[in-house]
C-alpha cells in the first residue's frame, strides 16, 4: 500500500451526538509486526482490530472510544480530520459479535453510540487502564461449599430439560412456561450443568429485584464454579474483576441484571433469562434497550440456545411460542409436593372494611398464624395513607410539581410525593377552609403494618417495601427473618411478589386488586394479570396448601373471573385478540416520541413539529399509509417534578418502516432548533405509555 494513502479509524465516542467519528489513523501507532524477519517494505502491516479502545482528541479534551472499523474512505474534509492519540489494546475487548449487536442496538433503539458505551464497557476501563483484575482481599472469588443435588426431575421438567439439552451448540430460543413453584429454577440448574459439562459458559439474566443472596446462595451451594455477579450496585472495581471474569472464561456461571446481557463470554454456551415479562428487563432512561430481545438477537449470533423462563408469559413471547418462533414448553403443576393455591374473591363493595381490611381476610389471617403459618398482604402503595383529605371541603394535599397527590408517611410524619420526591409537613389546618378535619384516606403498607400489629399484638408483622429496605442488607435480613418460618404477618409491595420462595406462606391477601383493573395503559390488564398471579405463586409452595384472598369492589369484572377460574393463560388469550382488534402490540410495533419542558408549551411545539417532519419523511419514501402517528397528546401525568410531558405515538405493522422513519426523523430533530428548548427522548417497543 503506497504509503500515502492515509487509513482513517471509524469511532465511537462517548457524545451525545448520533453518530460515529472518523480520526486518522497514524502508521506510527501501529503495532510492530510479530517477527525478528526483516519485513518487506511491501508487507502489510497488521492493524488493530474493531473492538480495541482508542485515545481520541474531541474538542479539547481526550477521549477513551472504541475502534468500530478501518476505512479508507472518510466524509471528513482534510483540515478537520485529526489523527487519533493511542491504542489502548492490542487485542479487542469485545469480540466482534457483541460489538455488532450493541451497534445494532443503539440503531435499533434510536440511541447515540456513545452514549451506550456505559452498557458495553464497565467503569474501570472507560479510561486509560489496563484489563486486569485486581483483587483486594476481601474481593477474592468466594470459595463454593457444594452442599445442593439435583433433584430427580418430574416427566415435564425432564422433558424439558432434554429439550434444552438437545440444541446446545445450536440456536434455539424456548419459552418455560410453568406454574408458579413448578420447579423452573431446577431446570436452569440442570441446563447450566450440562453446560459446565460440555467446558461452556451460562448468562443467566434475573430481574433486577430477585438479585437476592438467597439466588446466589442456591447457585453456588450447587456448582462449585467460580460464579461472577454482575448489578449496578457493585463497586466499579468488583465489577470491572465480574467483567473480566466473564470474558476471560474464568468464571462458569455469569448472574446479573438487565446489563449483564453485554457480558462477552469467552466461551458462551446457554443465556437464562429469568421472569422474562418482567420490566425490569426494558431499561427506561437513556438507552431504552430490551434485555429480552437483545439476548434473543445474541444467541441467535452465538449460536447457542436461550430460554426465557415465566409463570406468567409476557403477551409477546406467548405470541411467539403459538406462531412457532419460540419452542414452548410447558410445566403444569408443581413439583414435588405442592398444590396449586385456591382462590377467594371478596366483594368489599358491599362491607365497611376495616384499615383496608374485610372481616373475612381478618379471619382468615388469624387461622393461618394460629396454625403455626404465614401470612403474606400485598399491597402496592408504600407509606401510610395516600391521601389526605379535608373532610369539611373536600381538599386533598396535591404535590406542586406534579399532577399528583402527596401520600402520607409516618417514620417520621411528613407528605412525600412519589412521582418527585418532594416533601412537606403535614397540616394541621385545611389551608382551603381552615377547618380541622384532616383525615388521612385509603391505606398504605404503613397503616397496613400498624393496623395488623394492633390486631394480632404477639405475632411478629414485618414490612418489606422501599422504605422499609433503604438500608443496605435490610432486605436480606428480613428475608432471613421470614425464612426461619415462625408464623408471622408479610405486608409487602411488589418486592415481594416475585420470585420468591417462602415455604411458610400458606395465605396471600391481596387488599386491593381493583387499581390494576382500570389502568389506562396498554399494557395495564397484562400487568394486573401477571401481578396478582405472581403474588398468588407465593402461597403454599411447600407441603401445606395455600389460599389467595383478593379483595376487590368489582369481583364481577370480566377479566378478574377468567384469569381466576380459567387462569393465565385464558386470560392472555382474551387480551391477545384484543391487542389483535386494536392493532396493538404483538400485532405491530409501537415507538412513542416524549418531550418535556418547563414551559407548558414547549413539549407540544416540538412533538407538533416532530409530527410534519415524520409526514413530509413519510411523504418522501412513499409510505405515508405504513405509519400511523398519534398525538401530540399529554402525558397521562402531564406535569411532573416540575415539567410539562407529551408524547407522539408511532405504530406500524412494519418494523423496518418504523425504523426508517425513526432513523431520519432523529437525525432530522437532533438538529432542530426546538430541540434545545426540550429534553426529548425515543422510546422503541415501550413498556408502557405512562
Ligand atoms: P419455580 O422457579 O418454577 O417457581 P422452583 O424451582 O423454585 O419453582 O421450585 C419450587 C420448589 O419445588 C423448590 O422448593 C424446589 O426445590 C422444589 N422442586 C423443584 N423440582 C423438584 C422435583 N423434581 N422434585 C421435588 N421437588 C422439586
Ligand atoms: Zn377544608
Ligand atoms: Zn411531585
Amino acid at each position: 500500500m503506497p504509503a500515502t494513502v492515509q487509513r482513517i479509524a471509524r469511532v465511537a465516542v462517548p457524545s451525545p451526538l448520533r453518530r460515529i467519528f472518523d480520526y486518522v489513523l497514524p502508521d506510527a501507532l501501529l503495532p510492530e509486526p510479530q517477527t525478528n524477519e526483516p519485513v518487506p517494505p511491501t508487507a502489510e502491516q497488521p492493524l488493530p482490530l474493531p473492538g480495541v479502545r482508542v485515545r481520541v482528541p474531541f474538542g479539547n479534551r481526550e477521549l477513551t472510544g472504541i475502534l468500530l472499523e478501518i476505512s479508507l474512505q472518510t466524509d471528513i474534509s482534510q483540515q478537520k480530520l485529526r489523527p487519533l492519540s493511542a491504542i489502548l489494546d492490542d487485542k479487542p475487548l469485545i469480540p466482534l459479535h457483541l460489538l455488532k449487536l450493541w451497534l445494532w442496538a443503539a440503531s435499533y433503539y434510536q440511541h447515540p453510540v456513545g452514549e451506550a458505551m456505559h452498557t458495553l464497557l464497565p467503569a474501570g476501563l472507560r479510561a486509560k487502564e489496563t484489563a486486569a483484575v485486581k483483587r483486594r482481599k476481601s474481593d477474592s472469588a468466594i470459595a463454593s461449599t457444594v452442599s445442593d443435588k439435583p433433584l430427580q426431575l418430574n416427566a415435564e421438567q425432564q422433558s424439558a430439560c432434554d429439550a434444552i439439552r438437545q440444541s446446545r451448540g445450536n440456536f434455539n430460543c424456548f419459552l418455560l412456561d410453568g406454574v408458579t413453584g413448578s420447579g423452573k429454577t431446577e431446570i436452569y440448574l440442570q441446563a447450566i450443568q450440562d453446560t459446565l459439562n460440555q467446558n461452556r459458559q451460562a448468562l443467566v439474566l434475573v430481574p433486577e429485584i430477585s438479585l437476592t443472596p438467597q439466588t446466589l446462595t442456591r447457585f453456588r451451594s450447587r456448582f462449585d464454579t467460580p460464579i461472577a455477579v454482575m448489578h449496578s450496585g457493585l463497586t466499579p472495581r468488583r465489577r470491572l474483576n465480574a467483567w473480566l471474569e466473564a470474558a476471560s472464561g474464568e468464571a462458569g456461571i455469569i448472574i446479573g441484571t438487565r446489563s449483564a446481557i453485554f457480558t462477552p463470554l469467552a466461551r458462551p454456551g446457554l443465556i437464562i433469562l429469568d421472569e422474562e415479562h418482567d420490566s425490569s428487563f426494558k431499561q427506561q432512561d437513556g438507552f431504552r434497550y430490551s434485555a429480552r430481545d437483545l439476548g434473543i438477537m445474541r444467541a441467535r449470533s452465538e449460536r447457542i440456545p436461550i430460554v426465557l423462563g415465566s409463570a406468567t408469559p409476557s403477551l409477546e413471547s406467548l405470541h411467539n411460542a403459538r406462531s412457532g418462533r419460540y419452542q414452548h414448553l410447558r410445566l403444569t403443576e408443581r413439583a414435588g409436593t405442592a398444590n396449586m393455591p385456591r382462590y377467594i374473591l371478596v366483594d368489599t363493595a358491599q362491607q365497611p372494611l376495616q384499615d383496608g381490611f374485610s372481616r373475612e381476610l381478618l379471619d382468615a389471617i388469624q387461622a393461618h398464624v394460629q396454625r403455626g403459618q404465614q401470612a403474606l398482604i400485598f399491597i402496592n402503595r408504600r407509606g401510610f395513607a395516600p391521601v389526605l383529605q379535608c373532610q369539611d371541603c373536600g381538599w386533598t394535599a396535591e404535590c406542586q410539581h406534579c399532577d399528583a397527590r402527596m401520600t402520607l408517611h409516618r417514620h417520621p410524619p411528613h407528605l412525600r410525593c412519589h412521582h418527585c420526591d418532594r416533601r412537606e409537613p403535614v397540616l394541621r389546618h385545611c389551608p382551603s377552609c381552615q377547618g380541622k378535619s384532616i383525615h388521612a384516606v385509603g391505606t398504605g403498607t404503613e397503616r397496613c403494618e400498624l393496623a395488623l400489629q394492633q390486631r394480632f399484638p404477639d405475632i411478629p408483622v414485618v414490612r418489606v417495601d422501599r422504605d422499609a429496605t433503604r438500608r443496605k442488607d435490610e432486605l436480606d435480613r428480613l428475608l432471613e427473618q421470614i425464612n426461619e418460618g415462625q408464623p408471622c404477618i408479610l405486608v409487602g409491595t411488589q418486592m415481594l411478589a416475585k420470585g420468591h420462595h417462602f415455604p411458610a406462606v400458606t395465605l396471600v391477601g391481596v387488599l386491593d386488586a381493583d387499581s390494576g383493573l382500570f389502568s389506562a395503559d396498554f399494557r395495564g390488564q397484562e400487568f394486573m394479570a401477571q401481578l396478582l398471579i405472581q403474588v398468588a405463586g407465593r402461597a403454599g409452595r411447600a407441603e401445606m396448601p395455600g389460599e389467595v384472598m383478593i379483595q376487590t369492589r368489582h369481583s364481577t369484572h370480566q377479566n378478574l373471573q377468567t384469569l381466576i377460574h380459567e387462569g393465565y393463560h385464558a386470560l392472555a388469550d382474551q387480551l391477545l385478540a384484543e391487542r389483535k382488534l386494536a392493532d396493538m402490540p404483538p400485532f405491530s410495533h409501537l415507538a412513542v416520541i416524549r418531550a418535556e419542558a418547563i414551559s407548558a408549551s414547549a413539549p407540544a411545539d416540538f412533538l407538533l413539529l416532530a409530527r410534519q417532519t415524520a409526514i413530509q419523511l413519510l411523504t418522501q419514501s412513499g409510505t405515508l399509509n405504513r405509519v400511523t402517528i398519534s398525538g401530540p397528546l399529554p402525558a397521562p401525568m402531564e406535569k411532573r417534578a416540575n415539567r410539562f410531558r407529551q408524547q407522539l405515538i408511532l405504530r406500524s405493522s412494519s418494523r423496518s418502516h418504523l425504523q426508517n422513519l425513526l432513523s431520519a426523523l432523529c437525525v432530522e430533530l437532533e438538529h432542530s432548533n426546538n430541540q434545545r428548548k426540550v429534553r426529548w427522548s425515543v422510546d422503541v417497543d415501550p413498556q408502557d405509555m405512562i
